[in-house]
């Protein structure tokens, strides 16, 4: 295995002429597709198995029938479904029947949607805010001039017991809305079940990180 780290996010070559899209494709010397195969052989290897197989099956089943018109080409393809619609389709397609579902409690509204239309698709919907349990941030180490509201008894975010409440529960499947970074790599770390993130949290921009890369060379300029 070559020492060189994968950096396939410098990678200059046009992505249809990639050695990763094509099989005399270019690739530069940090190339993983080129200096790591044996751990893509690994990764096929767990394909043998075949409830993963099955899941990756269906979410790349999933990913091209988020698309209409491939029959005119890929030139003409047109995305036709929100990331709320897939993650909808995709655990029907998995045969789930009972679905996780933890949220950040500043998504609250949100997630009343987002159940109704879980419950209205006739899954079985356990959830669990962040907040849960009622343990103070002082169980944490946190001093009271780090809270939010300083002065006041502030519940902390309880990843790890909303993965345990999860997990307990039995969900086959859990969505992951809004919560705090950190936090989020705290409850995929201890979820038993395999989850997918319908939202990442965004204080400042609705919940769309993205929308400071877009505008990096305008309004965000400082990040760079
Ligand atoms: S796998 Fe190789 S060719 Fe593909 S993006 Fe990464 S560095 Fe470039």
């Amino acid at each position: 295995m070559s020492t060189e780290l994968p950096e396939c996010a410098r990678c200059h070559f046009s992505t249809q002429n990639r050695l990763c899209q094509k099989e005399d494709g270019k690739s530069p010397a940090y190339c993983p597709t080129q200096n790591y195969r044996e751990a893509i052989g690994q990764a096929l290897d767990e394909l043998r198995n075949p409830d993963i197989l099955e899941f990756a099956k269906q979410a790349s089943i999933q990913e091209g029938e988020g698309y209409a018109h491939r029959e005119l080409g890929y030139e003409r393809v047109k995305p036709v479904k929100p990331r709320v619609l897939e993650t909808i389709e995709f655990a029907h397609r998995m045969n789930y029947k009972r679905l996780g579902f933890v949220f950040c409690i500043g998504l609250t509204k949100e997630a009343e949607v987002v159940e109704k239309l879980l419950s209205a698709e006739e899954f079985e919907v356990v959830s669990a805010l962040c907040k849960l349990g009622r343990e103070p941030k002082e169980t944490l180490g946190v001093r009271d001039d780090q809270k939010i509201r300083i002065g006041c008894f502030e519940s902390m975010c309880n990843p790890i017991a909303q993965a345990f409440v999860m997990n307990s529960a039995n969900t086959e499947f859990n969505i992951v809305m809004g919560l705090c970074v950190g936090h989020d790599s705290l409850f995929l770390k201890y979820s038993d079940a395999p989850c997918t993130v319908l939202a990442a949290k965004d204080r400042v921009l609705g919940h769309n990180p993205l929308a400071a890369i877009y505008t990096i060379d305008s309004y965000y300029r400082y990040l760079k």
